[in-house]
Formats: structure tokens, sequence, C-alpha cells
């Protein structure tokens, strides 16, 4: 059985009395067990009073990004020690964002994939192809390069601590989903190509979100696909009652 995952991408958004606004209605709405984990990422300045609003709830807070490196001369940067220290044990990594804007390349991102991985951390590692890459039929073979080089390196005992998010970048923001049939066709090429470059277990065992524009009205039909296990959840997980409408729809 893989878990089932509904993951908040706050991003940018929200200043310290805005989240807490936003963490006061989440816990509302909330159900006391939702059956699927929950997680929220929130900014790094909102991640600490985040995690101690939810401490006494199941939902689980992860960081949106962190540095490769476990100390040191990076100016403006944080680490996974720096994280662990406040109670976050889960963050995002190769958001199409931070690959685009960032140049996070995927040997950066394998760096990074490995010093979460060394701290005991839960990664969600999100890939996704571009509309020009689905144009040219090339968004298969692209999924595979993105997840050859940030992960197939990796034992496969880390495999425990990884969630996948297949968010293709013409889906996120814009309004725009893979329809429910892209993305379990996707879906299934993934779990393929993990069974094939790290084994059956892991390929059986590992939940793979889909991310690009979930909204309360498409996450049934997508979640319902048998390779989704899950959402990560930009602009609707800004407000509370349409996440956890999500939250609630599997
Ligand atoms: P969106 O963002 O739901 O606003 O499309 C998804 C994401 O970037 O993770």
């Amino acid at each position: 059985m893989r878990d089932k995952i509904v993951a908040g991408n706050w991003k940018m958004n929200n200043d310290l009395a805005e989240t807490e606004e936003l963490l006061g209605k989440l816990k509302l709405q909330m159900v006391k067990e939702p059956e699927a984990t929950v997680m929220v990422a929130p900014s790094f300045t909102n991640l600490y009073p985040t995690f101690q609003a939810l401490k006494d709830t199941p939902v689980i807070v992860a960081a949106q990004n962190m540095h490769e490196s476990e100390s040191g001369a990076y100016t403006g940067e944080i680490s996974a020690a720096m994280l662990k220290s406040i109670g976050v044990t889960t963050v995002i990594l190769g958001h199409s964002e931070r690959r685009a804007y960032f140049n996070e390349t995927g040997e950066i991102l394998a760096k990074k994939v490995k010093t979460a991985i060394e701290n005991e951390m839960t990664v969600i590692f999100c890939f996704g192809e571009e509309l020009e890459d689905r144009k040219n039929n090339r968004h298969f073979d692209l999924v595979e390069k993105q997840l050859k080089e940030g992960l197939f390196d990796l034992p496969q005992s880390s495999w425990k601590n990884i969630i996948l998010a297949y968010e293709p970048v013409w889906a996120i923001g814009t309004g725009e989903t893979a329809s429910p049939e892209q993305t379990q066709e996707m879906h299934k090429h993934i779990r393929t190509l993990l069974n094939k470059n790290v084994g059956k277990e892991v390929a059986d065992s590992t939940s793979i979100l889909y991310g690009g524009s979930v909204k309360p009205n498409n996450a049934k039909e997508i979640f319902a696909k048998e390779d989704v296990d899950g959402g990560l959840i930009g602009g609707a997980s800004l407000n509370a009652v349409d996440f956890v409408e999500i939250v609630n729809s599997f």
C-alpha cells in the first residue's frame, strides 16, 4: 500500500500574520484524521511558527528548498541541520521554479537529495517537462533524464525517504491541468522506470504525486487514477477551504 499524500506548496506567499490566519482556518476545516498524509510548505521565515502551530495535528511541515552543503560560507542559504533543529524533516527539492529561476541543475539536485538523505530527511522530488517537450513528444525522455540525474544513483534503501511529484511545467499556475489520462500515462511510465532502474519493491511502494493546477473540482478525478497517489498543490493550497476539499478528494 502506498501513502496517499496531499502537500500544499505555499511558495513565496503570506507574511507571518497571513500565515497565522491561514493556519487557524486550516485547523478549523481539517478533519481530525484525514485519509491522506497532509503536508504544508511555508516560506523559511514562516517555517517555525507553522511547525509550532501544527505540532499537535497530523500535518507535516516541509521546507521548500535547502542547500546541499552541511554548513559554511553560503550567504542566504539554509542547511538540513537548521531545518531539523526546528523540527522540519521534509523538504521539497527540484521544483520547476527552482530549476528555471535559480539554475538548479540535475547535478546540484543530486547533491541536495544526497545531503537530505544523509540527514534522514524525506524529500519531495519534483520534475516534469515543459510545453515544448510535450509538443515534440520528448516528455517521457525528459522525465527519465530528470529522474536519472537526481535519483537513480541512490541506493535502494534510500527510497523509503523519497516522494515523487510529477509536475508538467505547462500546468503549473496556468489553470491548465494535465488530463487524468495524461497524468496516469506519465505516472505509469515513471513506475516502469523505477522498476527498471531501482527495483520492483521501490516501484510498487513509492508515492507519485501530481502537481499543476489541482483544484477542488478536478482533484477527485486525478486522484482516482491507479498510479496517482496524491497531489502537490500550489495556488489552491492558499485557501483553507479549497485545500481541505482537495485533501478529502480520495
Ligand atoms: P499550482 O502549483 O497548483 O498553482 O499549479 C503547483 C506547484 O507549483 O507545485
